[in-house]
């Protein structure tokens, strides 16, 4: 248990990014870079 794989909570992928607003660890098909969240908080909240 020396190393712990970090998984994209949407897909199940190793996961690079973590989300600002929920948390969750996403990789990069479900991270915005530019917002700095996941897919799914894009989606659920209107920034901007
Ligand atoms: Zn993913
Ligand atoms: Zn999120």
């Amino acid at each position: 248990m020396a190393e712990i794989m970090t998984l994209c909570y949407i897909c199940g992928k190793p996961a690079k990014h973590v989300c600002k607003l929920c948390g969750k660890h996403v990789c990069d098909r479900h991270f915005d870079a530019k917002l700095g969240i996941c897919t799914s908080c894009k989606k659920g909240r209107k920034l901007g």
